[in-house]
């Protein structure tokens, strides 16, 4: 690409080396002084090429107690280099104003204006000759300078950001854009041609050079048909400012104008998406987010999308090469310049990390775009057939399946290695003539436990076992056929042994030379789009994803999910994977990503467990009615359930949920007692029935919850000693006062029937009760005539460790439990246990009947479930992999001030976020954002407690020390390196 003839402006390419002004600072102060009129305390501010300083007002000694400290920032002091004219300056400041009055919602680092409205720039006789000096608006609340970590909503932030600056500048021109700076990408080739001898590592030097020239020449098989326009040319996570609200960042104005020219228009997008690629955890992927903001604003056509991957990899060559050059003109004493290398080459890295033809599919299906290119893809270059010689009969042929749905995979099957081909394998020993494991499907084989990044799950190509040698060839057009051995060495004459694996590939003539056999979800619309199923042109069935029956998509189901759906029913996550398998302390999204599961205490027993799910199937094949009937799993789990009790709880009401289970306790109280009222705990939550909901008072749960309870409802103070209105020792008053509330509800008239309340804090944040409060709080209620209802739902069951019931670990017993969720591993299952006494008193109201409570199979898991507690050491474990836990959690806090405590015991741990140790402000959105990121890592974890700041860790009985500690290193990362 050619720059115009007689460039007006700077012309990179003729300035020579650009070592920026460096004026003394008492120089520039007086500058200021005389042409502003104002007294300015300056500091440096990093510049490759000029010199900027952030101005301080001086505030006069006799004005100030503080005598002349600096007071807030007024502006910043850019002094330019001398090689740009005063044209390029005026394009520059009125590029700015323009920007700001198309975006009033952005900030924008203008000029300051003469009377006259228009932009300022002075020229200054200085000791280095004439320089031009400006003072623009100083924006407070920072960039995004530094590695932090940059959210998916950050990152689309940026994108919108540069696309309004794209639109703003669309119509904008000026004799100043007439210039040719080095990084405008029209002649990325020629500087990185001119820069690459800089380079210290030949090594590099020539990835650097390679990449650059098929990255230009993908360019330029567009570039006619690129828009051109005025553009900023330097958004970058250096160059938008953001205003922080309730804790969460995002950029929301843009500074330095310097690199206002002419050039192509989707360029702003490649330069902004490039700075993305060096920040913690970011791989190209990341950038999808700016791409599809950029586009709802400012849409891309085809040549754009096809040009914007190949202008990153431009770009990141140029800043490569161009910050080495830097270092050395400056012989390193540009500690700004060097400091760029590392990140520069990360740039490169990342950018080339997927090739372009790749990325640029990628683009194209998220945001939709045909790639109208004249050149097909993959699927159209199918060869009309893939020979096999000898033929397998293909009714024959088996199908193999270890999708995360097959059965094959169950109970942890798939982390045995090899199961592929022993599936392959025994498939042939039964006479089948080929086995294959289909293209497209992700496999569940490929993937890991305790892995922050996705797997390699989704194939490219078809795997095939024959039983006898056969050749594989290709009679069609100009799609590649390749066939490769297990190792991925090619099977050069396409002979594949008897009883092997072989991997068959049909390639586009336009796919990249090495197409990997496997290759990671994120990126795999990319690679499929470049490749095409061989299962089809062999004759056997195509793909699920071909089929249109993979229902694969999560963003979809969510669609369909909150289409059928009351809108109060809230699911995780804004964007949650679609989770389809568990497997003991793991879930699996069909993609093959496997989460350690840290919040699911619905499952001690861990997921897809074998012993309960063949027990259940075999109690639903032989059978299921109600509870009516006289069979024996309800009565031995019943005997079970009664004898975990302490005496003297010995009668059991079977139900299906926690909800049933609080409710009915609250009516067999109401019965027993023959009173209306209930005392409960504030901030708990009891269910969603009509008596549960009423005694619940969480305003997580519902945030009316406190002006909406009836009037047979009294709540007492959240007993919480770590935020509550008595803290630390002086929590010892929450139980006094409780008691002393509940004894003038019965001066007043209105015993309570009973006291309802968690036995261990867990919707507040798994804290436990402060010492003795439940016997103070029992002892009134019964004093009064009243009862102790005890929710177990979440707290018992083992997952305290030491005790199996959260009432043991305050030393009480209640006169009502109420238990769910663990007891039946996930299946429907709760309960009440009373004394026989009280449960004859429900007499009262009739008969109770639930059709499903204590059915048959719920029985038989509620019964496999305490086996398992007792025989498999779990509550052992919740203490042991707890107390581990804990103590590395709290080891964490020591290093991350954001964490205010670490609630909690055994397996039920709090990790209570604050802003500030000391008033205990709650860091509500960080808890959510970092939730986010925690998922990205392959970790699921939630907010619980009424700020929804504090992270319920309850996971799975099982979960090993192993997961815990991965748990913990997750966490550490996400403190160190942002949300
Ligand atoms: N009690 C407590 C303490 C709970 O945490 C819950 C559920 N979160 C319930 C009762 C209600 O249980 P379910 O959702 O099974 O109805």
């Amino acid at each position: 690409m050619s720059q115009p003839a007689n460039t007006r402006g700077f012309d990179f390419f003729s300035a020579g080396e650009l070592p920026a002004p460096a004026l003394p600072t008492d120089e520039v102060v007086a500058i200021v002084r005389e042409h502003w009129g104002l007294d300015v305390e300056l500091d440096g501010l990093g510049s490759q090429q000029d010199q900027n300083f952030l101005a301080r007002a001086r505030v006069p000694a006799h004005r100030a107690d503080d005598a002349g400290e600096p007071d807030a920032p007024i502006g910043v002091v850019k002094i330019t280099n001398p090689a740009f004219t005063a044209d390029e300056l005026d394009a520059q400041d009125h590029a700015a104003s323009r920007i700001a009055d198309a975006a009033p919602h952005l900030r924008i680092a203008t000029t300051s204006v003469a009377d006259d409205g228009s932009p300022r720039s002075i020229v200054a006789e200085t000791s280095e000759g004439p320089l031009a000096v400006r003072l623009l608006e100083y924006l407070p609340g920072g960039t995004l300078t530094g590695p932090t970590y940059l959210s998916r909503a950050v990152v689309a932030r940026m994108g919108e950001v540069a696309a309004h600056a794209s639109l703003a500048l669309s119509g904008f021109d000026h004799p100043g854009l007439d210039r040719v700076l080095q990084w405008d990408l029209r002649v990325a080739d020629r500087v990185v041609d001119l820069l690459a001898r800089y380079h210290p590592d030949p090594a590099k030097r020539e990835r650097v050079t390679d990449a650059a020239a098929r990255a230009w020449a993908d360019v330029q098989a567009v570039a006619s048909e690129l828009p051109q326009q005025a553009v900023h040319l330097d958004l970058t996570d250096d160059n938008v400012v953001c205003t922080t609200e309730r804790g969460i960042r995002l950029p929301d104005g843009m500074i330095d104008f310097g690199d206002v020219t002419r050039s192509w228009a989707v360029s702003e997008l490649a330069i902004t998406i490039s700075s993305v690629l060096h920040h913690a955890g970011a791989e190209p992927v990341s950038v999808l987010p700016a791409v599809r903001a950029f586009h709802a604003l400012r849409p891309l056509s085809a040549s754009e999308v096809r040009a914007l991957w190949p202008l990153v990899v431009l770009r990141g060559a140029v800043l490569v090469v161009s910050g080495e050059q830097q270092v050395q003109i400056d012989g390193g004493a540009n500690a700004y310049a060097a400091e760029g290398v590392e990140r520069e080459w990360r740039i490169f890295e990342q950018a080339t990390s997927v090739p372009s033809a790749v990325m640029t599919r990628l683009i194209a299906e998220a945001l939709g775009v045909e790639l109208a290119d004249g050149r097909a893809d993959a699927s159209r270059h199918r060869p009309t057939r893939i020979g096999l010689d000898p033929a397998p009969d293909h009714a024959r042929t088996v199908h193999l399946d270890v999708s995360i749905t097959s059965d094959e995979v169950d109970a942890g099957a798939w982390l045995a290695p090899g199961l592929e081909d022993r599936l392959a394998l025994a498939a042939l020993d039964a006479g089948a003539p080929m086995a294959w494991l289909e293209r497209a499907t992700p496999r569940l084989t490929a993937s890991r436990t305790h892995s922050p990044d996705s797997a390699e799950t989704v194939p490219t190509g078809i795997d095939v076992w024959f039983a006898v040698a056969t050749r594989v060839s290709a009679g069609g057009d100009d799609a590649r056929l390749v066939v490769e051995a297990a190792d991925g060495m090619t099977i050069l004459d396409g002979t594949v042994p008897a009883r092997t694996r072989a991997r068959i590939r049909l390639e586009a003539p336009d796919a990249p030379a090495h197409v990997p056999h496997l290759v990671r979800p994120e990126v795999a619309p990319g690679w499929l789009a470049l490749t095409a199923d061989p299962a089809v042109a062999i004759g056997l069935a195509p793909s699920a994803r071909d089929r249109g029956d993979a229902a694969r998509d999560a963003a979809d189901l969510v669609a369909r999910r909150d289409r059928t759906f009351a809108e109060v029913q809230e699911h995780y996550y804004d964007a949650p994977p679609r989770i389809e398998r568990g497997w003991r302390e793991h879930l699996v999204g069909t993609d093959g990503r496997v989460y350690l599961d840290m919040v699911n205490n619905v499952t001690p027993l861990g997921h897809g467990h074998p012993a309960l799910a063949a027990a259940v199937a075999k109690q639903l094949r032989t059978l299921n009615t109600n509870s009516r009937f006289n069979y024996g799993a309800v009565v031995e789990f019943s005997e079970r359930l009664a004898a975990m009790a302490p005496d003297p709880l010995d009668t059991v009401f079977l139900v299906n949920s926690g909800s049933e289970a609080t409710d009915l306790a609250i009516r067999v109280a109401l019965a027993a007692t023959g009173r209306r009222d209930v005392v409960s705990v504030l901030e708990a939550y009891h269910g969603w029935t009509y008596a549960s909901d009423a005694v619940s008072t969480s305003t997580a749960d519902n945030p009316n919850a406190l002006a909406s309870r009836p009037d047979w409802v009294h709540a007492v103070e959240a007993p919480n000693p770590f935020r509550g209105r008595y803290r630390g020792e002086e929590a010892a008053r929450y139980a006094p006062e409780a008691a002393e509330r509940i004894r003038e509800l019965a001066a007043s008239g209105r015993p309570p029937a009973a006291f309802i309340a968690e036995t261990f804090y867990g919707n507040a944040g798994g804290i436990p009760l402060p010492d003795g409060y439940l016997a103070e709080v029992y002892a009134a209620v019964r004093e009064t005539g009243g009862l102790a209802i005890a929710d177990e739902v979440q707290a018992g069951y083992g997952r305290l460790g030491r005790w199996f019931w959260g009432f043991e670990q305050q030393g009480v017993v209640p006169d009502v439990i109420a238990v769910a969720k663990a007891a039946g591993n996930g299946y429907p299952l709760g309960a009440v246990i009373t004394t026989r006494e009280i449960a004859a008193r429900f007499r009262t109201q009739g008969y109770f009947f639930s059709s499903t409570g204590g059915s048959p199979a719920s029985s038989i898991a509620g019964l496999t479930v305490l086996d398992a507690f007792r025989d498999k050491g779990l509550q052992r474990n919740a203490a042991e992999t707890g107390a581990h836990l804990k103590s590395r959690l709290e080891a964490l806090a020591e290093r991350h001030p954001l964490i205010g405590a670490v609630h909690g015991l055994g397996l039920y741990l709090g990790v209570e976020f604050v802003r500030d140790r000391a008033t205990l402000e709650p860091a509500t959105e960080e808890t959510a954002a970092i939730c986010d990121r925690l998922r990205e890592l392959g970790v699921i974890m939630q907010p619980t407690g009424d700020h929804q700041n504090v992270l319920k860790v309850k996971p799975p009985l099982v979960v090993t020390r192993e997961s815990a500690d991965f748990f913990v290193a997750m966490l550490d990362r996400v403190l160190a390196e942002g949300w």
